[in-house]
């Protein structure tokens, strides 16, 4: 199963090795995760850098949660 972020309004998506509740944990608190980044000079793991550029580049737009199987 691939999850991942998709925006309704671009209809563009980021597939993320992660599950789906790791996604809906960090579009919840991505004003929490934008603050760790400044203080963190390696950067956080590989989905969480993927998914925030992401939710970042689509803010204010509608972005869903989205899977598939493979
Ligand atoms: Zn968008």
């Amino acid at each position: 199963m691939h999850v991942g972020y998709q925006c309704e309004e671009c209809e563009e998506a980021v597939w993320l090795a992660t599950t789906r509740s790791e996604l809906t944990w960090l579009r919840n608190r991505r004003h929490l995760v934008r603050e760790v980044l400044k203080h963190v000079s390696a950067g956080l793991d590989s989905w969480i850098m993927d998914g925030m550029e992401f939710l970042e580049r689509h803010d204010g737009h509608s972005v869903v949660i989205v899977s598939k199987s493979t």
